[in-house]
């Protein structure tokens, strides 16, 4: 289904640049070109996907820049449209000169995610593929680059799609066996239908759970620095990010909200974050600090837990522990330039230790290993043939599938009639649809496309 009108954007984002491109795509794409185009060929003689030197001129016959065009015919191009591109000089003036001339030829403004909305209506991306444009543009490290090109790719829309016929398997026989009696079709074996059932359901569920770490990788992985006042949070955020943004204060209790800062580790993007010193207080504003890094401890994929090792542990040490779930902290023994006095008995062999220095930059590298281990162990907990789902909404359609599922599993097993277990199947095949976009609702397909910057 060819769209009737021929939509336009720049496909650059604004601002001076070397180049900007303009992007068109639809039936008036080619001839739009033709009038405002000179060079040495002209625009039905150009080869697709190659580029040619030119001017492009105004109605009076003045030039307006020198550019490079492509064109790309139909249906091989991004859009399957007839698409030009035009390179211009990327100046905010010319390049609105150059939409105005396309404008002037009948082209309309695109809107957001128009040229990827038209790439999944023509068939050239599904909808997974589509979310993934989005994603491999903002994704801000290259491990959450890597996934989001996975899922361009269609590793995802095929496993989904895997996934879906052995479902549409299960419910043919199901039918056959509604609409013929046994001795035509032979006897159900409904437990190896349930057999089959269950092995793709593992892999669902495995996929459901991935994205946790896609999440993490989409948004950042968030490790907060924990500990009492004056342990040296604010000095080890500083050392870490190699630059001083927290302040840093001999004054017990500076630190009292929460400071963010991101920074890419072994290609896992991060979410720092110091929280607010935790200790026993009555001050509003510092007990509001204390709640928020509770909080904040709660929702940490990784903490750090620092104390000071020149100092015994104080009741203020022993309340940040409580804080802290073992299996996602490290404890960071600050202060390793000093006499250690520090007894960490109490915090038993469960958690792994790291000596450093934030103020001499000592065991800082120890310390990195010890966190990307950690987040590397979080990331092979979550694989699946190492692909990752990222998008709530493919979660959110695949937990329902497992619940069309286990509902099969109760009927079957309480000897429901088969015409229930088949409208369960088709329950799981439509939740599947969701995430490729085949059984996508109009609404969910137009909030999707709107998250797109205009141009792509
Ligand atoms: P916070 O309250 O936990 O954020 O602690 P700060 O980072 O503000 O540090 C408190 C004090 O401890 C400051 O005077 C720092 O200079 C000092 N400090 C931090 N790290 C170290 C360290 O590794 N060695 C020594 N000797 N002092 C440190």
């Amino acid at each position: 289904m060819l769209s009737a009108d021929t939509i336009v954007a720049p496909a650059t984002p604004p601002g001076e640049g070397g180049v900007g491109i303009i992007r068109l795509s639809g039936p008036k794409a080619l001839s739009s070109l033709d009038t405002v185009y000179r060079g040495k060929a002209r625009v039905v003689e150009m080869d697709s996907r190659r580029l040619y030197h030119g001017v492009l001129v105004n109605s009076q016959g003045q030039s307006v820049d020198e550019i490079l065009a492509v064109v790309m015919r139909a249906p091989h191009s991004y859009t399957g449209e007839d698409v030009v591109e035009v390179h211009c000089h990327g100046g905010t003036q010319i390049m609105r000169m150059v939409l105005d001339l396309f404008l002037a030829q009948g082209a309309r403004m695109a809107q957001p995610g128009e040229f990827t909305q038209r790439a999944f209506i023509n068939g050239k991306l599904d909808l997974a593929q589509a979310e993934a444009v989005v994603e491999v543009i903002k994704s801000r490290s290259d491990k959450a680059s890597r996934v989001a090109l996975d899922q361009l790719e269609g590793r995802l829309s095929q496993k989904v799609h895997r996934f879906a016929e052995r479902f549409r398997d299960a419910l043919a026989l199901l039918e056959a066996h509604i609409d013929f009696p046994d001795d035509e079709v032979g006897e159900l074996d409904l437990h190896a239908l349930l057999q089959s059932v269950d092995a793709v359901t593992l892999e669902m569920r495995q996929l459901a759970e991935s994205f946790d770490l896609g999440r993490a990788l989409r948004e950042g992985i968030s490790i907060l620095i924990l500990g009492r006042p004056n342990v040296g949070k604010s000095s080890l955020m500083n050392a870490i990010l190699g630059e001083s943004r927290a302040i840093v204060t001999d004054v017990a209790g500076t630190t009292r909200d929460t400071l963010e800062e991101q920074l890419v580790l072994a290609g896992f993007p991060v979410r720092l974050i110091d929280a607010a010193g935790v200790r026993d207080t009555d001050d509003p504003v510092e007990l509001e600090g204390v709640r928020r890094a509770r909080d904040k401890a709660l929702a940490a994929d990784l903490v750090l837990l620092v104390v000071d090792g020149s100092l015994p542990l104080s009741e203020e040490d022993m309340l940040a522990l409580e804080l802290c779930d073992p299996h996602n902290t490290l404890l960071v023994v600050n202060k390793s330039d000093q006499a250690q006095v520090c007894d960490l008995s109490a915090f038993g062999s469960f958690m792994q230790q790291v000596n450093v220095s934030a103020k001499y930059e000592l065991g800082l590298d120890l310390l990195r290993d010890a966190v990307v281990a950690q987040l590397n162990k979080d990331s092979a907990l979550a694989d699946t043939e190492g692909l990752v789902i990222n998008e709530r909404r493919h979660r959110d359609a695949l937990n329902r599938g497992l619940e069309a599922v286990a509902r099969l599993q109760g009927s079957a097993g309480a000897g429901a009639p088969l015409e229930c277990l088949a409208m369960e199947l088709r329950e799981v095949l439509s939740a599947l649809g969701e995430i490729t976009g085949e059984t996508t609702p109009d609404e969910i397909l137009e909030q999707i496309f709107s998250r797109f910057c205009i141009g792509k």
